[in-house]
């Protein structure tokens, strides 16, 4: 479970004596590769004069219930799916201030698909619910499109994709109870392109035949995590290695 969850430093829409502030330690929490995606849009975003501030980030799994919950019981409208489904669990999803980028949100999607970064909604329509959600994907989007074309079948397309990014952060996700280690081994498999079946922390036939061609059969199972993890970074570097730097000369 290698791949890190590291600290953006990021402009939030919250504030405090009327000054705006740092996204709160608990919720600055990203992937390396969503780290640099954010940096990378922030440079765009002020290079055509607006502000790059988001109204949310990471959320633990404590979090998410909470959000979950004030969803179900009204005290928040916008939807808030249960623990184990947001990308945001994974340090993979942002929540931003469309008002203070100062362009369409058609303009907005240009850059933020230039650095990976995709929207939920179809069309940019910034009324729409959702239209501030964005998410830095990475290679689970391979797990979305395995699940996609029926590869696997005990989740919908997005909740794989969700649950992939979650154990690879080294997360719990209720699915698996306790084999989460399990799971990312399955969404390593999947996302270095072996068919093994569903995403379920059980490992079958198939899952142990991936392994085998892989050369990670007949080994304890940290060998196997670490053999896995070393095959991940080398297909997904940006994923595992923070290279950004930081210009606080952007946060004034
Ligand atoms: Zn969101």
């Amino acid at each position: 479970m290698a791949a890190p969850l590291v600290r953006p430093i990021v402009m939030s829409i919250y504030e405090v004596n009327g000054q705006r502030v740092l996204m709160p330690e608990r919720m600055a929490r990203s992937t390396p590769d969503m780290k640099k995606a954010m940096y990378d849009i922030r440079a765009d975003v002020e290079a055509a004069g607006g502000k790059f501030a988001l109204s949310d980030l990471f959320r633990s799994y404590d979090m998410q219930l909470q959000a979950h919950l004030d969803f179900t019981s009204g005290k928040k409208k916008a939807f808030s799916p249960p623990p184990g489904g947001s990308m945001h669990e994974s340090g993979r999803a942002f929540d931003v201030d469309l008002k203070g980028l100062k362009m369409t949100l058609s303009d907005f999607w240009q850059i933020a698909k230039k650095w990976s970064v995709v929207p939920i909604i179809a069309t940019p329509d910034s009324k729409a619910s959702e239209a501030w959600h964005f998410e830095c994907r990475g290679s689970h989007q391979l797990v979305y499109d395995y699940y996609k074309a029926g590869k696997g079948t005990n989740f919908k397309p997005a909740a794989a994709m969700a649950a992939s990014a979650i154990v690879s952060a080294g997360l719990k996700h209720d699915r698996f109870a306790d084999k989460e280690d399990v799971a990312y081994l399955q969404s390593g498999l999947i996302r270095l392109g072996e068919a093994i079946g569903s995403i379920d922390g059980e490992l079958g036939p198939k899952s142990n035949g991936a392994l085998g061609s892989l050369g990670l059969a007949g080994i304890s199972r940290a060998e196997q995590l670490q053999g896995l993890d070393i095959l991940l970074q080398q297909k997904f570097p940006d994923e595992f290695f923070d290279n950004t730097s930081e210009e606080i000369g952007h946060l004034v």
